[in-house]
């Protein structure tokens, strides 16, 4: 058996129940599998992919708090700490119903490599907790967060772990997570990223992740000569990449006609409506199905389905596995040019290698979506520094990042003889930094 094969198995086999973090290791060995059998005599002697698949550290911890009627109510809260070759931990806190430890270790393991592809000093963690804010009064949603950190604030540092926000944890839950660090660390210090402008945050921070998606979407289609100005755009979600994501495809001049939530999706033929879309989701916190009240003319439908619109590009922005192999026939049937993944890991597995059978432009999330921790790094430089940047800085060297990571990617693909395979160019270029740095570090 090979190496590679050998260690997919062992995860498979010492972390039941996790088909996620089964998932993201089979995707990122097996876009390996031609750097490691290059070198795989001493990777074997290292034990470097063992290392690499097992967490520096995990935990897992009880978060009582007491809701609104007196009742306490106990969620699990987690930090995996998976990776620090070449910087402190970094990755977001995910709030959401289906969190469990299996979802925070794939989410850790792709960290490592987008953080890595970013070009800055950053390492591979993630966390969160099976908490959900919706529905919750804000006062218990501050019981949860404080309670969370109570725990959490043992193991982050600003030079050690800085976690950031996710599904469910916008600027509302780090708020609350901050207050509460300093007040038990008595240290005021970036120990968060995406932090309220008046305490430390970053200016274009809340835009980068849809930002920095449209960034290496345009310069990918630059270097395949094509143009995004005057495309159409199917975009899923309707949460912060989503929003941004839309708000910057339209500045390129392209048009996007669809949205979508857990619940259901909006098709409008005349472009989506940002402002609106910005008051329903960030202002009332409503559902999409109030979209139609300030667009009379688009659609609203129940359930799934904007990937059979027929569009030119395809981002999907809203989680996990949502664009599947039916989806993605629809997709090809409709002459989709190019799929760029704002979620992590929304595409899976058999749909991302039928887009690419079929000569669709895959640029994964590992890539397309690292401008928000990118410019959270940029964040954790302006606390370091303790100055801040002005918008049109950061969103420069965002702009910058972008256009290096698919540069980078490519070449990698190009090097090891897999041009135009995007995937196997992201997990290459981000391994052969985090591999150099563990090697140099000896055996730890
Ligand atoms: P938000 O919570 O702001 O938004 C998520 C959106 O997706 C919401 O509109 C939500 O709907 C929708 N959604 C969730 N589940 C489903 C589903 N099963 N079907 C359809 N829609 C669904 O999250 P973000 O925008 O921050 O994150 C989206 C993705 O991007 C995640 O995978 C995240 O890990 C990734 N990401 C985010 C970064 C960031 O900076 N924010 C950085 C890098 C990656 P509803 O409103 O009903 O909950």
């Amino acid at each position: 058996m090979s190496y590679v094969d050998e260690v997919i198995a062992q995860v498979v086999e010492k972390n039941p129940a996790q088909p996620e973090f089964h998932q993201a290791v089979k995707e990122v060995l097996e876009s390996l599998r031609v750097v490691v059998e290059a070198n795989e005599e001493k990777f074997r002697k290292d034990a470097l992919l063992e290392r690499l698949v097992n967490p520096e550290r995990q935990f897992m911890f009880r978060v009582p708090w007491v809701d609104d009627n007196g009742q306490v109510q106990v969620n699990t809260g987690y930090r995996v700490q998976f990776n620090s070759a070449i910087g402190p931990y970094k990755g977001g806190l995910r709030l959401h119903p289906s969190v469990n430890l299996g979802i925070i270790k794939f989410l850790g393991f792709e960290q490592i490599f987008k953080n890595s592809l970013t070009g800055l000093p950053i390492g591979g963690g993630k966390g969160g907790s099976d908490f959900d804010p919706k529905g919750k009064s804000d006062r218990e949603v501050m019981a949860f967060c404080q309670s969370f950190m109570t725990e959490l604030c043992k193991y982050i540092g600003a030079d050690t772990d800085v976690p950031a926000g996710d599904i469910g944890t916008g600027a509302r839950e780090i708020g609350y997570m901050f207050g509460q660090y300093k007040r038990i660390r008595g240290v005021y210090e970036g120990v968060l990223t995406g932090k309220g402008l008046s305490y430390g945050g970053s200016l274009a921070r809340t835009e980068a992740t849809g930002y920095g998606l449209l960034y290496i979407t345009k310069e990918m289609l630059k270097s395949n000569d094509i143009d995004i100005a005057g495309k159409t755009i199917a975009v899923s979600g309707a949460g912060n990449v989503a929003i941004y994501a839309i708000q910057k495809a339209q500045q390129m001049g392209a048009k996007v006609v669809t949205c979508s939530d857990s619940t259901g999706w909006v098709y409008d033929p005349d472009g989506i409506d940002v402002a609106a879309l910005k008051e329903i989701k960030e202002v009332k916190r409503a559902r999409l199905t109030e979209y139609k009240n300030y667009r009379p003319n688009s659609e609203y439908h129940e359930g799934k389905g904007v990937w059979t619109v027929k569009v030119d590009i395809a981002l999907p922005c809203a989680t996990q596995n949502e664009l599947d192999l039916e989806d993605a026939k629809a997709l090809v049937a409709n002459g989709v040019i190019a799929v760029c993944e704002g979620a992590n890991m929304p595409t899976t597995l058999e749909a991302t290698q039928y887009l690419q059978e079929n000569k669709v432009y895959f640029v994964p999330g590992k890539a397309a979506n690292a401008g928000g921790v990118a410019t959270s790094a940029l964040e954790m430089s302006q606390n370091s520094e303790r100055l801040s940047w002005t918008f049109e800085e950061v969103d420069a060297k965002l702009q910058n990042i972008m256009v290096n990571i698919f540069h980078n990617l490519d070449d990698a693909a190009k090097k090891y003889g897999f041009e135009g395979n995007y995937v196997v160019g992201a997990n290459i270029a981000g391994f052969e930094k985090v591999v150099d740095a563990m090697t140099a570090q000896g055996i730890c």
